[in-house]
């Protein structure tokens, strides 16, 4: 795939122009809507999901907001789960309020906290496959019966486990959101993020959706929903998402992420191996207390593991250390093979202490919420040889315990 790094295209007459323009005839208009190698980005990682359309964009983050741009307004909330990535939390609770919107958090474990905190302006349920950093799992069917229910569309945030574990779609998500910064890419070369539209929901179902199912005053009246089917969401996040906000990726990004989605099956493959081998060693260890990898026997997510990523619950769990915030200290600093990042779904091994870092900014009380105790580190078990992962582990805790 080449890289177009191109910024407009020329029309071949007036009357091109005009359909481009009337979304009549699909084509390239300007690079904040579409680029080739953006658009066959975008196109690959619809395939992986099983989607009908899709977006890339700048970052996990801005994928975010593309996806609630068609669907909210003011005075409008969705609900989501308490234990969604310390920055969408964020997100959610701080940021969006100035557009009028806002989250409630609940605890997705249990079905009818969904279901009790829906209310009329409740316009979509959002959740994480495998969820950051806590290793907890979504159970996708439940939720999305429960979305069902309510006439709203189901979001998934499928970072952490990658097409390649899981297609939420399959599970019953309305649309699908990722972070490419982490395993799509996979090697920490590239910040952006992917929305995956279904096709599925039916947003002309109720008078919920408006910006879909009514004349859109942002693109000259047109009726998005039913007028261009399964492919109405995606036309509205090009036509007025992207052309509006901008959150747009660029081409030089997406040629890396193309790249890096090539060795995606081998790379998950290793990193579920290696990060059930280091699970189980880190288990038995006496300096270690509890692990929240959801392939152990022990996790109370095992089951539905088997269920929502059979082939193996991702790569990313916490652990505690006994010697509390003190020692996860120590062992970071003393960690060589691992590198100390805000990152996860890189190649390589990395560590952090999120109580510190990515969810510094969240109460004591919402941090153990979110699987984010002063006493546990989260890691991102790489694809290295995992001898060589457990000897570094090995020694660093020696440390960090002495
Ligand atoms: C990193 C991350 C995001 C945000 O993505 P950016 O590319 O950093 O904006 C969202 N969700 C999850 C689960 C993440 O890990």
């Amino acid at each position: 795939m080449p890289i177009y790094q191109t910024t407009a295209y020329v029309f071949r007459d007036a009357d091109h122009a005009a359909k481009l323009f009337n979304l009549q005839e699909v084509g390239y208009i300007y690079s904040r809507l579409t680029n080739p190698t953006v658009s066959a980005l975008a196109n690959r990682v619809v395939a992986l999901e099983g989607g009908a359309g899709g977006i890339a964009c700048s970052s996990g983050h801005a994928a975010q907001i593309m996806a609630l741009f068609p669907i909210m307004a003011p005075g409008r909330n969705i609900v989501a789960s308490t234990k969604l990535y310390g920055g969408t939390i964020q997100q959610f609770s701080n940021t969006i309020r100035k557009f009028g919107w806002s989250a409630k958090f609940v605890d997705f474990d249990d079905p009818k906290e969904i279901e009790k905190a829906i209310d009329a302006d409740t316009r979509a349920i959002f959740c994480e496959t495998i969820c950051n950093p806590g290793g907890a799992l979504s159970d996708l069917p439940a939720i999305a019966r429960v979305a069902d229910m309510a006439g709203l569309p189901l979001i998934v945030d499928n970072t952490t486990a990658s097409p390649y574990l899981c297609r939420p779609i399959e599970h019953g998500a309305t649309l699908v959101v990722h972070s490419a910064t982490k395993y799509l890419t996979g090697n920490g070369t590239v910040t952006g993020g992917i929305m995956v539209d279904s096709g599925k929901f039916n947003w002309s179902a109720s008078d919920k959706f408006p910006s879909l199912s009514q004349p859109e005053p942002a693109y000259h009246g047109l009726v998005f929903h039913p007028t261009l089917g399964n492919m109405a969401f995606t036309f509205h996040s090009i036509a007025i998402g992207l052309r509006d906000l901008g959150m747009t990726m660029n081409p030089q990004g997406a040629h890396y992420t193309l790249m890096g989605i090539e060795t995606l099956g081998l790379r998950m493959q290793r990193h579920v191996e290696n990060a059930q081998v280091v699970a189980e060693w880190l288990e038995q260890d006496p300096r270690v207390g509890k692990v929240t990898y959801p392939g152990l026997k022990s996790s109370p997510y095992y089951h539905l593991a088997q269920k929502v990523t059979p082939k193996g619950p991702g790569a990313l769990f916490t652990f505690s250390v006994k010697g509390g915030y003190e020692a996860c200290v120590k062992l970071i600093d003393n960690l060589k093979l691992f590198s100390h990042v805000a990152n996860l779904g890189d190649t390589r091994s990395l560590v952090i202490h999120s109580a510190s870092t990515t969810h510094r900014q969240l109460s004591e009380e919402a941090q153990i919420k979110a699987g984010a105790a002063p006493d546990v580190v989260r890691i991102s078990i790489g694809i290295e040889n995992v001898e060589d992962i457990i000897a570094d582990l090995d020694q660093a805790l020696a440390k960090a315990t002495a």
